[in-house]
């Protein structure tokens, strides 16, 4: 399969290695976004967050909060983002689900996402379109 994370997994490609367990591999982000941007990655491929099996997700996020303490001590951030890009609309590249870890530190000039603001009604038809679509 052509995939980097794949590659990367099966040791074709070289990384940054943090941290590997029996179903998750971590390791820097190649261009991160700030010191210590880490990608959390299964082992198993995936293509987005709706393929991924819940208990690969729920070992992802285990993952992650063993790093995150790491991460944030060795780069003396005080927090972090945790980030999924999830289909190409939202600027996934790498079509192998995975976890951003990008610490943050006060002023580091990284912008948070433009709000916007609903118009009357909009929001309670919109919440009651969601919920229906989950029945
Ligand atoms: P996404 O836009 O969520 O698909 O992000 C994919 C991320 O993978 C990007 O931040 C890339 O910098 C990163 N990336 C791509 N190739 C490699 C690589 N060989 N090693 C480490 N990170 C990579």
């Amino acid at each position: 399969m052509d995939c980097v994370f794949c590659k990367i997994i099966a040791g074709q490609i070289p990384c940054d290695k943090v941290y590997e367990n029996g179903a998750v591999l971590a390791f820097l982000d190649i261009a991160p976004i700030s010191r210590g941007h880490v990608l959390v990655v299964p082992k198993l491929h995936f293509q987005d967050l709706a393929a991924t099996p819940a208990e690969t997700v729920s070992a992802m996020m285990d993952a992650l909060q063993v790093i995150a303490p790491a991460v944030l001590r060795v780069t003396h951030a005080p927090a972090f983002n945790v980030g999924i890009n999830n289909g190409a609309a939202a600027g996934q590249i790498v079509m192998h689900t995975h976890f951003h870890l990008i610490p943050r530190i006060d002023g580091d000039g990284l912008q948070s996402w433009p709000h916007q603001r609903y118009g009357p009604e909009e929001s309670a038809g919109l919440a009651k379109d969601i919920a229906a679509a989950l029945r």
